[in-house]
Formats: structure tokens, C-alpha cells, sequence
């Protein structure tokens, strides 16, 4: 079956640390004239779609806000639907806590943040022991435990900072018990991706950067996979990564993809 669908990770795929990537443009125009549907999953959970799209828009991306399915608002979205109600603490930040509260969730205070129902942990620039300790006894006592995604950590300019894996992970360890994930690749985030682009799996390919988020939701997915190595991911690396985890194809970046689809595709 001919790929009529493209599922594009964000960071490390079209944009890098806040810079637009080599060819990222041109490349979407190009594949939206062709007629092909995308849209573009990310673990971000900071900040709204709308907001994601706008910016995108600053660095020259245009990518409406309905083409976007982030970890953070499939989190809200399952939270709410699930537990309607409910109190809910969060490790994470300020736009999750007030996206939540609008859905109708109680959002506890760290605080009270023990006596949680629900525990979601998220990207969270803030996280302290206070906060952890909170997480980690709701857990304890039987809240539900939810990660927004599995990523270890969060580049920045200089260094890696820990991503929700890793915060969630003390949080795990502490309590003894795993969180469900929601983000890339869990089945939450393939119904989500499903339900936005309307295709078949056998005609959807899923290109990203990371083989343990992106090449696993593809295949979680049952689509085509693609790596792109503009992001976290080195072709020493790659050498590395498990079986289960490779790619279809690996490109050296997005500027490959149409021709790589003009293969796929005739
Ligand atoms: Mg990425």
C-alpha cells in the first residue's frame, strides 16, 4: 500500500533546540502539495497545541495548531476522561496543572499532594524533593500512576537535564510500583495518532530521531518507520540500538524524506 499519511516527531526532526532544521520548510510545503496528510506528535507536554503551533510559526514552521498531537493534552485528555473529577497531583508544569484544572480536575497543591487520586509526572523544570515525596507517597497508597512519556532526559544549550522518565523513575523506585505511560509509543498515543489522521496503519510511516520513542511508536503503530539522524540520535549510535528497536530507513534528515517516499511509493 502507497504511504498517504506522515506522522513527524518535532524536536530533533523538524526543529532543534529552537532552530528551525535544514530543509524542514520547503520539505512540509512540498509534501502537503503532493496531498499527503500530517501530522506532528510530540512528548512535549509544557505548553497547548495552540501555543506549539505558535511556536513553530516564530521559526518560519507552519503547522497548525489541528495537526498536533502532543503527550501533554492526550495526558489531560485520558485523566479527565477516566477519572473525571478527580484529584490529581502533578510533577510537572504550570499550563499542565491549569489545562487540567479546566477539564474539571481538582489539581492538589504539593501540599496535599499525597492525598492524590491520580498522580501524573511530566516535564517539570522545578521538581524538588517536596515534590517527589509528594508523587511518591499518593503512589504509595494506591493513587494511579501515570508518566506523560518515558524520555530520560531534556536537552538544553549545555547539557541534558532529567526528562519525565527519569523524575518518574525516582518516583517508581520509591513507591514500588510502574507508571502507565501515555506519551510515544504507548497504545494511548497510537489511538490518538489513529484517530487524527483517519488512514490505515499499512499507509502511514512515522519519522522521528529517537528508535526507543519514534521507531517504537511506529511500530506499535503498524507503520512504515523512518529514523532521521538531525537529533539525538549519531550513526555510531545507531550501531547500538537494539533489533526490535531499527528503522525501515535512516535518513540523514527531513530534506531526504520525499525522495525516500518517491521509492516507497512507486
Ligand atoms: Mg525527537
Amino acid at each position: 500500500m502507497t504511504i498517504q499519511g506522515i506522522v513527524f516527531d518535532v524536536d530533533g526532526t523538524i526543529v532543534l533546540e529552537d532552530k528551525v532544521l535544514d530543509g524542514a520548510p520547503e520539505t512540509l510545503e512540498l509534501l502537503r502539495s503532493k496531498g499527503y496528510k500530517l501530522v506532528f506528535c510530540t512528548q512535549q507536554n509544557q505548553y497547548s497545541e495552540r501555543k506549539l503551533s505558535e511556536r513553530l510559526a516564530a521559526v518560519g514552521l507552519n503547522v497548525p495548531p489541528a495537526e498536533i498531537v502532543s503527550a501533554g493534552t492526550v495526558s489531560v485528555n485520558v485523566i479527565a476522561e477516566r477519572h473525571p473529577g478527580s484529584d490529581v497531583y502533578v510533577v510537572g508544569s504550570d499550563s499542565l496543572r491549569n489545562r487540567m484544572a479546566r477539564r474539571g480536575l481538582k489539581v492538589l497543591q504539593d501540599r496535599l499532594g499525597e492525598q492524590a487520586e491520580v498522580v501524573l509526572v511530566a516535564t517539570d523544570y522545578e521538581v524538588n524533593q517536596t515534590r517527589l515525596s509528594a508523587a511518591a507517597e499518593a503512589v504509595r497508597r494506591g493513587a494511579v500512576f501515570y508518566v506523560t512519556n518515558l524520555d530520560r532526559g531534556e536537552p538544553m544549550k549545555d547539557r541534558i537535564i532529567p526528562g519525565p522518565g527519569s523524575i518518574a523513575l525516582a518516583v517508581a523506585y520509591t513507591a514500588r510500583r510502574r507508571p502507565i505511560v501515555l506519551g510515544k509509543p504507548s497504545s494511548t498515543m497510537v489511538a490518538a495518532v489513529q484517530e487524527r489522521l483517519g488512514l490505515p496503519a499499512s499507509s502511514l510511516a512515522v519519522i522521528g530521531d529517537q528508535p526507543a520513542q519514534d521507531v517504537r511508536f511506529g511500530h506499535a503503530l503498524g507503520a512504515a518507520t523512518v529514523l532521521l539522524l538531525s537529533g539525538v540520535t549519531s550513526a555510531e549510535a545507531l550501531k547500538r540500538v537494539p533489533a526490535s528497536f531499527m528503522p525501515d530507513a535512516v535518513l540523514s534528515g527531513i530534506s531526504e524524506v520525499p525522495g525516500w517516499l518517491d521509492q516507497m511509493n512507486t
